[in-house]
């Protein structure tokens, strides 16, 4: 995916900086205090909508959002290309989900530590930045090769998109890293989608599956020559359409 310095690392920043959490790393806690010391304190995430409410969303690719953060279940957003294409996170309804998933999870996992808050950050933050960058792979592909559009069968393959990049990150990536048992909180919340188009994430949970969703979504249009080929379409969109060393995108958080 590339080290370079996207808007998703920029938001992680401002967020944090509004919330200071205690990094062991940065800050040692003194030998004699008690082990439970690096708990998040409960006071943290009062606030924020209940998680239902990011359950269920509209879609978020197309040709017209409003300039404002909308509904707190937006917390991202692709707008076709004009061109170029334009991503946007939304601040206030990412930093509210993340809230909410906090609070949810402690009721289940209460050891929830400052470093493992700042992991769920980080998690969500740039899974909705992926979720983002599959839309714009969708939308330039289709400038490519033509095709058509449909934006509920697209979410459904933004979402498996977000699962098999999750499942793709090394074992000392933030997820890698946080509490098993928080993991599987957190992740189970994030992908129990019950919206429309959402929720069909599941049919392609599996990577060759998805694969060839994306084969027969994006490459209806590829000419016989390629698809009689062992060459797999879906896998080098995946792998190459959202180059960052090549944007055919631009990107802001809102
Ligand atoms: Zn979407």
């Amino acid at each position: 995916m590339g080290d370079a310095m996207t808007i998703a690392d920029t938001l992680i920043k401002n967020i944090l900086a509004d919330h200071p959490l205690r990094s062991r790393d940065m800050d040692p806690v003194p030998p004699d205090s008690a082990p439970l010391d690096d708990l998040l304190d409960p006071d943290f995430f009062l606030d924020g909508p209940d998680i239902e409410v990011f359950l269920d969303r509209a879609p978020d690719s197309g040709e017209d959002f409003p300039e404002e953060p909308g509904p707190w279940s937006v917390l991202g957003t692709y707008h076709h290309m004009a061109s170029p294409g334009l991503i946007t996170l939304y601040r206030r309804n990412i930093e509210a989900y993340w809230m909410s998933l906090l609070r949810h999870a402690r009721r289940q996992f209460p050891f929830i530590t400052h470093q493992d808050a700042e992991r769920m950050l980080r998690l969500v933050t740039h899974s909705v930045y992926q979720h983002e960058r599959f839309h714009y792979l969708c939308d330039f592909s289709r400038q490519l090769l033509g095709g058509q559009f449909d934006h509920w069968h697209e979410e459904g393959l933004a979402v498996a998109h977000e699962w098999h990049w999750q499942k793709g990150q090394a074992w000392n990536s933030d997820s890698g890293r946080m509490h098993p048992s928080l993991r599987r909180i957190v992740m189970h919340t994030m992908f129990n989608h019950r919206g429309r188009g959402y929720r069909d994430w599941r049919q392609y949970a599996v990577l060759a599956d998805f694969h060839a969703a994306v084969t027969a979504y994006l490459g209806s249009h590829v000419s016989p020559t390629l698809a009689g080929t062992a060459f797999n379409l879906g896998a080098w969109l995946v792998a190459h359409g959202a180059d960052e060393g090549n944007k055919g995108w631009e990107e802001r958080i809102l």
